[in-house]
């Protein structure tokens, strides 16, 4: 609504404005409305014709379309008539407390209606809360404050003991950026998620433990001083609000909750680190309603601020970034700062000229990746005289905090501020500062005299400063890796990390073998690296003979893995090249995968083309499975093309393979040993509900009549190369002199999974899975899932089909396993199932018993 003035409102001057509005309050859209999901009755935020501010840029009448608010500061004096049963809290102090009562004031008026009379200074917004359940605590912070409490009577157990707790708060945030500047905090259950509004903060409140209420609290809260007091523009600069309220959460929630000194905002640069590589990063003065999308947003808003302040406390040091956040209170306390007025008033609080540290860092979207080279030394009088070079890789400059690591254990401190400064930051005095490095050189050479001899150096080794790629941050050597025994494999961000795991494995024809495996893997899934050897000594076996070379190498089971990131954005592009050894089957596998949607954006389906080469090959007689199907004894080589769309459990995959018997066994298109097919699957549920979710999948493929055994399409399960490619079902199969196993999870009735009519070189094939998800309370039953399930397919003779419950234990979310799981591939995909068909259409093909008799099947569930 745009107001034109009668006469201009000179400075220092005022008007009244008087206006009547009516407005029907809408049911709850996000954090307005009346009647939220947890029953409260009114969440009134934006619910008033709201002043715009005017600033030395003009005028923000920016319509709000769901980001950010910018309003300027004033006095509000506000009247709410309501029935007597509701209770209120909004912004601002109730002035007659003993004609509202409800805990506000010992008495309450007579009749009907209460007149409810707020008043605030000093706060650019007004909200306000009612509902006739609240239960209203108060509380009183050791500087006097009072705190309001209201949340609905039923979620007791949660928030009763929030008065204990949010005092503490308060104290805690008005320690470390400035005293709590309002007379009142009330913090209430309403609104959707949480927000922040002058004096009050609307949460929900229907979550299970107080303790899942405080980090919310504490944000918001601490939004009380980045929005509330420190008024700063969060339409242009949302990062001034959101992102310093994110370091003061995870400043207080540390020290408070978890009794941190230093607590980490690792998680802030990794945010960061994430969205610049898989490309939706934006600088952080990107207006907060133009950014592309919303993860670009929340990164530059929410960890963009955050890192601007922890990486400030690295530049100017710890003690006075704190100092610089209490000057900011003090200067710009109801006022509107821009960023240049962070900056100067770091100069002032640091004495060092830090322009090019908010220019870099809030404007720009460019790359910061120091590297270090080799170290060497010479052994003086006066100790080793140390020398390593330091290399710019990016186009940000940074100051260096670099430590030397030395043989006695000591580290030596060393600081290399950068020219721009003009001085470097206060250091202990044990630290030795170096001479400024120049914007302008991409190296710099360091020159040390240490006491001891230095096993290696490492820039910013606790990570202070957002560094692209820390692996390379670390002096050349065996120090760059973390090797662990026996444990998952973990990433750092900083180090290489290695585990090596021991296991022992079984084969019913070559016996007990014993394996070990190394992985190695490189931070945010650039590179990965997986190798594993698994010896099988021929323990206990009882037919297994060496007749020639490859029945010994055969005893040398190995999987190699190594996948690498091509495309500039992290999975856009990604090439995987393996070599896989197992029990007589060898396979080699070229693939090249590219997404065709962004990899991190869930809103679209996921769109995937891998184009590869795979060559396989039996290397012993009676190689893998020994029961039922023969794979090809050839040289078997072929090209794929696969195209699948995905989102949530919707899939649609296309595959086409071309190829066959390779040029050494020169039986190309001879008897069965043809790769060439065509193949599509489709998945979708069709009624989704309470105990009424049907997942239905269907498959059709074709191929030439000589299909090499391996590619033959099987009703109701994966092919033969795909279930071998399985760790888990390759390994429970091997087990088949105990029991018999099979894979499951193809399309089609699953009672067929025995060579024989279930195979063939066409498919024509559809299922429906009813899942039942029962509660099972006991840890131990919690992964048991049941369907109901039924198949139909041909595969070349006769209409095969089944129809039977079946009960699923998925070993993955056993919390109890979760370490074993983490280093071991069998485990990962171990998803157990046990089938109970009542009927089958053709028993003569599965066991000759008739159509309804008791069956059951044991197996592994593949994905789809
Ligand atoms: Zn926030």
């Amino acid at each position: 609504m745009k107001v034109k003035l009668d006469k201009a409102i000179l400075p220092g001057q005022s008007t009244v404005f008087e206006m009547n509005f009516r407005s029907q309050i809408p049911l709850q859209t996000r954090r307005s409305g009346r009647d939220s999901n947890e029953g409260v009755d009114f969440s009134m935020s934006q619910w008033y014709p709201k002043m715009a501010n005017y600033d030395q840029r003009g005028w923000y009448a920016r319509p709000y379309i769901g980001r950010e608010f910018y309003a300027p500061f004033g006095t509000f004096d506000v009247k709410i008539s309501m029935p007597k049963a509701y209770v209120l809290g909004g912004t601002g102090v109730v002035q007659n407390p003993d004609e509202v009562g409800h805990g506000y004031g010992a008495k309450q008026a007579f009749g009907d209606t209460l007149k409810w009379h707020f008043k605030a200074e000093n706060v650019h917004d007004f909200a306000w809360v009612a509902d006739t359940d609240y239960a209203h605590d108060t509380a009183i912070t050791s500087g006097g404050k009072k705190i309001h409490i209201l949340y609905l009577k039923q979620n007791v157990q949660a928030w009763g003991g929030m008065k204990e707790v949010a005092p503490k708060i308060l104290d805690k945030l008005s320690e470390l950026f400035g005293d709590y500047g309002y007379p009142q905090f009330t913090i209430a259950q309403a609104g959707d998620g949480g927000m922040e509004y002058p004096m009050i903060i609307f949460i929900t409140g229907s979550r299970g433990s107080l303790q899942s209420l405080l980090g919310v609290t504490i944000h918001e809260g601490a939004h009380e001083w980045f929005y509330g007091m420190m008024g700063s523009n969060e339409m242009d600069y949302a990062w001034m609000d959101e992102g310093f309220t994110s370091y003061a959460t995870t400043e207080v929630a540390g020290k408070l909750l978890r009794n941190q000194i230093d607590p980490s905002h690792a998680g802030a640069f990794g945010g960061i680190l994430m969205a610049r590589k898989y490309g939706f990063y934006e600088p952080l003065s990107t207006p907060s309603d133009w950014f592309a999308t919303n993860s670009g947003y929340s990164t530059a808003a929410y960890s963009g601020g955050q890192m601007i302040a922890e990486m400030l406390g690295y530049v100017i040091s710890p003690e006075l970034r704190d100092k610089w956040f209490l000057e900011y209170y003090k200067k710009f306390r109801f006022r509107h700062p821009e960023p240049h007025d962070l900056e100067l008033l770091a100069e002032k609080v640091s004495g060092l000229q830090l322009d090019w540290f908010f220019d870099q860092w809030t404007l720009r979207n460019w790359k910061n990746d120091y590297t270090i080279s080799k170290l060497s030394y010479n052994k003086t009088e006066k100790g080793y005289e140390t020398v390593i070079k330091l290399k710019r890789l990016g186009r940000a400059a940074m100051p260096i905090d670099l430590q030397f690591v030395l043989e006695d254990g000591s580290n030596q401190w060393v600081n290399i501020p950068l020219s721009e400064m003009m001085g470097h930051k206060p250091v202990p005095s044990e630290w030795k500062v170096l001479p400024a490095w120049g914007w302008t050189s991409p190296e710099y050479t360091v020159t040390i005299a240490l006491p001891q001899k230095p096993l290696y150096a490492e820039i910013d080794p606790f990570g202070l400063m957002l560094d692209e790629n820390r692996l390379n941050n670390i002096s050349k050597g065996k120090y760059a890796y973390v090797t662990k025994f026996m444990n998952p494999l973990q990433n750092y961000s900083n180090r290489y990390s290695r585990v090596w795991s021991l296991y022992p494995a079984y084969n019913s024809r070559m016996g007990i073998g014993f394996g070990a495996q190394i992985k190695g893997i490189a931070p945010f899934g650039d590179d990965l690296l997986n190798t594993q050897m698994t010896l099988y000594p021929i323990l206990g076996s009882y037919d297994y003979q060496i007749n020639n070379l490859s029945d010994a190498l055969a005893l040398l089971n190995y999987d190699f893995l190594y996948e690498k990131e091509l495309g500039e954005r992290v999975g856009d592009w990604r090439a995987k090249l393996s070599f896989d050894s197992d029990q007589g089957i060898v396979e080699d596998r070229l693939f090249v995968t590219r997404n065709l949607t962004p990899s991190w954006d869930r809103n679209k389906p996921k769109r995937i083309l891998s184009v590869g080469f795979t060559h396989n090959d039996r290397i012993i007689e009676n190689a893998y499975p020994n029961k039922g199907y023969i794979w090809s004894d050839k040289n078997v080589l072929s090209g794929m093309v696969l195209y699948r769309v995905s989102r949530g459990d919707k899939l649609i995959e296309a595959l086409v393979e071309f190829g066959g018997a390779s040029i050494d066994k020169p039986q190309f298109l001879s008897d069965y040993n043809s790769a060439n097919r065509f193949s599509v699957k489709a998945q979708r549920r069709l009624l989704t509900g309470k105990q009424k979710s049907v997942l239905a999948r269907v498959q059709a493929g074709i191929g030439v009549r000589n299909l090499a055994p391996q590619k033959r399409f099987i009703a109701g399960s994966p092919d033969l190369e795909n279930q071998w490619r399985s760790d888990a079902y390759r390994t429970l199969s091997s087990l088949s002199a105990i029991t018999e196993v099979k894979a499951f999870s193809g399309v089609g009735p699953v009672s067929y999974g025995i060579g024989g009519p279930n195979e063939g070189y066409y498919i024509l094939a559809g299922s429906l899975l009813w899942e039942l998800t029962p509660k099972f309370k006991p840890a131990l039953l919690a992964p048991l899932t049941a369907n109901v399930f039924a198949g139909m397919a041909t595969v070349g003779d006769g209409l095969l089909g089944d129809a039977g419950l079946a009960l699923n234990y998925n070993l993955v979310s056993l919390a109890s396993l979760q370490r074993w799981v983490g280093q071991s591939d069998v485990l990962a995909g171990m998803n157990l199932s046990l089938k109970f068909p009542f009927f089958v259409t053709m028993p003569r093909h599965v066991d000759g018993k008739n159509r309804f008799a008791f069956r059951y099947l044991f197996g592994v569930e593949h994905a789809f």
